[in-house]
């Protein structure tokens, strides 16, 4: 069996027309035999996204996102970007739409950061993790999620009846009147954790373990009792509101392809090393440029504005041990980073084709559940087949199925050797699907990033750091950074255009600082000749 493997230690949109099965999407919630029942109705999705990025204007959940800013009038800006994750591209695209100048700096060969891709030298397509979308969706959807809850064997009536009086006395229904009022009240659950709330409120312990403990590895890597009450309830919340945001997707192919390779030729292949500052005469802090290195190559950038757009690990690394006397950068060092493992698996067959045998044996169609799939009932709670769900790069032909499992909690498999890690998986995925016995792994990577997401723990929300800082010329972005949404990809691109609005916000601010250091070098570049010149 051929393998890839990677290692990080610190550091659909779908095409024209995409069939989806409503009744699959979302939960397996599997016992030990997987017990889900499938129902042929299917519906198209339309969207206007044939030239492979979707329309935002058009497809993006509204409800989540600031109004359009307004058109830039200011001078033009030049912006260097550190990081081309989806914060540090977010924050280009909004930028470049008012008219700056803006190049973006990725220490990494591929740009995307925790949701980037690349081929291997087999061709296959390596991904840093398994993605999908909320996207458009209709009050009916959201009662076929109710009916769901309602037909699932998973919980017992009591237990579902508790779940109920506990989303009932939630800020979810409050939600439903008056969302920012609920929004405060969901903030203010930030000390506690989900179990804590849930279980407060009369929610049971076999809920935690057989719905919500899934849902909360797939949210935050981490578990009911430690993901706090606020990061869970504001998913509920925006579910509840927000009809045309309740839909999860996935893209129909390699996020390389689909999702960053339209923004790659902004990317510059170098890494910032160290974040070059100074202070003025009148005490202000501001920065003078970024020193950047590539192989054995250094260059020192310098720009109107700085934005790093890096991970929790990599912000720590830039921020310049004397600014950490600003209580602002010191919160960044309360933020860890969570670790998570997801592994590939390629089978001769079709793994997750439940209902007739002899169509999972063969390789001329694709068959199985083309949607996200969530478990109590393995160490990895969310999972994909990709070829079903992504069949763009991921479908290939006389192959089968291409699993994509996301391994939380990842501590446990961190130390474990690739072949280990692999083992236990399959195994795993035989007994959830007793019908693939017999079906080989053909080929399988793992990809482990030793940090990932932040832990959103309780009181973890307000060491958070808004995208503007101490420092004028200098500003954050990224999904850890503030903003009213949870660690994920569109936290990310949120906090991008949070960043980008502070920096035109300050766009004659920003030119007046330029000319005052360029004004401070040449005084102290004239200062230096007459001490020569006494000399
Ligand atoms: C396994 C997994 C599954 C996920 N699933 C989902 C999901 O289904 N839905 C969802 O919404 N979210 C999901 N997420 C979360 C989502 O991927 C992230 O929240 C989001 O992509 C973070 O984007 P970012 O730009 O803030 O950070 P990153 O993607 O981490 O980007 C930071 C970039 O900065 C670069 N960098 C750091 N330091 C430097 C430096 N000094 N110089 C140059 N470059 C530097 C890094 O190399 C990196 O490319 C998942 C994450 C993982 C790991």
């Amino acid at each position: 069996m051929a393998s890839s493997s990677l290692c990080f230690p610190t550091t659909s949109a779908a095409g024209a027309r995409t069939t989806l099965r409503p009744d699959v999407s979302g939960f397996l919630l599997s016992g030990h035999r997987p017990r889900t029942q499938f129902k042929s109705r299917s519906f198209d999705v339309r969207c206007s996204l044939d030239s492979n990025v979707s329309d935002m204007s058009v497809n993006a959940p509204k409800g989540l996102f600031p109004s359009e800013p307004e058109h830039y009038r200011g001078p033009k800006l030049k912006v260097a970007i550190i990081g081309a994750g989806l914060a540090g591209m977010s924050t280009a695209v909004e930028l470049l739409d008012q008219g700056h100048e803006v190049d973006i700096y990725e220490s990494r060969s591929f740009i995307g950061g925790k949701v980037g891709s690349f081929v291997d030298k087999r061709g296959n397509h390596i991904e840093m993790g398994l993605h999908n979308w909320i996207l458009g969706f209709q009050l009916e959807h959201q009662l076929h999620g109710i009916r769901a809850f309602l037909s699932t064997n998973q919980l017992k009536p009591y237990d579902k009846a508790r779940n109920a009086l506990a989303l009932a006395l939630s800020p979810v229904v409050r939600a439903l009147v008056d969302p920012d009022g609920a929004m405060r009240d969901i903030r203010n659950l930030d000390s506690i954790s989900f179990s804590d709330w849930f279980l407060s409120k009369g929610g049971t312990r076999a809920s935690i373990q057989r719905m919500w403990d899934p849902v909360a590895y797939a949210l935050g890597f981490i578990d009911c009792d430690n993901i706090s009450a606020r990061c869970m309830l504001t998913i509920f919340g925006l579910f509840a509101t927000k009809t045309e945001a309740s839909l999860l997707r996935m893209l129909k192919g390699s996020p390389d392809i689909y999702l960053s390779g339209p923004i790659k030729k902004f990317h510059l292949r170098w890494g910032c090393r160290e974040i070059l500052y100074d202070r003025s005469t009148d005490g202000e802090t501001y920065m003078t440029g970024i020193a950047m290195s590539k192989a054995t190559q250094k260059k020192i950038v310098k720009a109107d504005a700085y934005v790093a757009a890096c991970d929790v690990p990599g912000i720590k690394r830039l921020v310049p041990p004397t600014w950490r006397e600003w209580e602002f950068f010191d919160n960044i060092y309360e933020l860890v980073g969570v670790p998570v493992v997801t592994v590939q698996l390629r089978y001769n067959g079709w793994v997750t084709e439940l209902q007739d045998l002899e169509r999972s044996r063969q390789l001329r169609q694709a068959a199985g559940l083309d949607n996200l799939l969530y478990t109590p009932d393995a160490d990895f709670s969310c999972f994909a087949d990709l070829a079903l769900s992504s069949p763009e790069d991921y479908y290939l032909e006389g192959q089968g199925s291409l699993l994509q499992c996301v391994l939380t909690p990842g501590d446990p498999y961190m130390p474990l050797p690739n072949d280990e890690i692999i083992k236990r998986v399959t195994k795993q995925v035989l007994a959830l699907f007793p019908s693939s016995q017999g079906l080989d792994v053909t080929w399988s990577s793992v990809v482990k990033i030793g940090q990932s997401l932040y832990r959103e723990g309780p009181g973890k929300d307000p060491f958070r750091p808004d995208q503007k800082t101490p420092v004028k010329n200098f500003f954050l972005a990224g999904s850890y950074t503030k903003q009213d949404y949870i660690d994920s990809m569109e936290g990310a691109t949120l906090s991008g255009r949070q960043a980008s609005a502070y920096i035109c916000d300050g766009g004659e601010e920003l030119v007046a600082l330029r000319k005052k250091i360029e004004s401070q070098v040449l005084t102290e570049a004239a200062s230096l000749t007459d001490e020569l010149s006494l000399v």
